[in-house]
């Protein structure tokens, strides 16, 4: 029962120690606009900035940072249907590491190329009939790789909390804290981040609508697997939490809610529009529902993840045609 043991916020403070002059300490933006739309002082944490172009890059470096000697010479795998692969191939290329990764054969075009430019060897599989954690298993005991997975896994998640250790440390109190939801990795990071550094703020977690599978589960009080959702936020097509997000987020996170594709790409374009920045659609969670429950947040001051901005350029500009 080795691996559930919790991560608490001590083990996000090492990570944050550990991925320092690695990972990008990324910037804080605000908008005018955004801030008279909600009635609200809105903080983004861009991690669409960071290196690779999503948050995963912190946990995945501060997993791999951790091997053993041994751990390094054998090589890591992963799966995952893209931003995890490009943190796990990037961090493995900078510790001279050999990287195997297990993605869907729809994954995005540039996430799979991107994949391949860092050097990892890539194995496709169908997420539709395919088990692919079966698949970085198989991998992992063949060849005597170290599976990381995408989100449930102590390093990784305390990896993650390190995007909203950083933004509590560079705005101050939040009253709102919205972070994109898929396999829980980011949300339950940010949970033990935000419940030592602030912990009157509230945590809302945001699922894609089609894929509502962790709210049912916060709201049922036990893990729901779903079938592979079809969304537009295709970092957040997971199936299920993990046996370690989900207690954090059950202890930690205030609510799950949900947004539709529709106020996904609204988001897209605001962020194009109005903020100049690409955010691909999962990255758009966070600000989708905290526009909807606007109501709730007049005069607050809050705080939204964005997650990433990995986007095939073409499928962006199709989106944002909408
Ligand atoms: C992976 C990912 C998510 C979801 O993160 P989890 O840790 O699985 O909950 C959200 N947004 C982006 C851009 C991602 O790559």
């Amino acid at each position: 029962m080795n691996d559930l043991i919790l991560p608490t916020y001590a083990d996000v403070v090492a990570a944050s120690e550990r991925i320092a002059g690695h990972a990008h300490h990324t910037p804080v933006a605000t908008s005018r606009t955004a801030n008279e739309e909600l009635g609200a002082e809105v903080f983004f944490k861009c991690e669409n900035m960071q290196r690779m172009g999503a948050f995963k890059f912190r946990g995945g470096y501060n997993a791999l940072a951790r091997f053993t000697p041994e751990q390094r010479r054998a090589g890591v795998v992963a799966f995952s249907s893209g931003n995890h692969a490009q943190a796990i191939a990037l961090a493995a290329k900078l510790l001279g590491i050999p990287a195997t990764i297990v993605m869907p054969l729809d994954a995005p075009a540039s996430k799979v190329a991107a994949t391949r430019g860092y050097g990892a060897q890539v194995v496709t599989y169908d997420r539709y009939t395919e088990d692919r954690e079966q698949i970085g298993r198989d991998l992992a005991q063949k060849h005597g790789l170290t599976l990381i997975p995408p989100y449930d896994h102590a390093d990784v998640i305390a990896g993650q909390g390190t995007a909203a250790k950083e933004l509590l440390e560079t705005v101050g109190h939040l009253d709102a804290l919205f972070v994109c939801l898929g396999g829980g990795g980011l949300l339950s990071g940010s949970a033990l981040a935000a419940r030592a550094i602030s912990p009157s703020t509230l945590i809302y977690g945001v699922e894609p609508e089609a894929g509502n599978d962790g709210q049912q589960s916060f709201r049922s009080g036990s893990i729901v697997h779903i079938e592979t959702p079809k969304t537009i936020a295709d970092g957040a097509q997971t199936q299920h939490l993990g046996n370690l997000t989900f207690p954090i987020i059950q202890r930690d996170v205030d609510d799950i809610l949900t947004v539709s594709d529709e106020q996904l790409r609204h988001e897209m374009r605001f962020f194009a529009g109005r903020m100049k920045m690409v955010v691909e659609p999962t990255g758009c969670l966070g600000f989708a529902a905290a526009r909807a429950i606007k109501d709730q947040l007049q005069g607050k001051r809050i705080g939204v993840i964005i997650s990433g901005g990995n986007v095939d350029i073409d499928r962006y500009a199709e989106l944002l045609r909408h």
